[in-house]
């Protein structure tokens, strides 16, 4: 699923507008946190790590 809504970095307000805040034209970002995080991304790469060096089933 796609998250169309942004939130503005200055004034704090939800747009649906991926460029720029239509209030202050501050920045705007996705207010949830992506869907892989470092944390998993980086298990992810220590399990690959390990299935390579043979120390866990492929
Ligand atoms: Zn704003």
């Amino acid at each position: 699923m796609k998250w169309l809504l942004r939130r503005c970095t200055v004034c704090g307000r939800y747009t649906l507008r991926r460029d720029k805040c239509p209030v202050c034209g501050g920045p705007v970002r996705v207010p949830h946190p992506p869907r892989f995080s470092p944390d998993d991304r980086f298990l992810r790469y220590k399990y690959e790590m390990l299935k390579r060096a043979g120390i866990i089933p492929p």
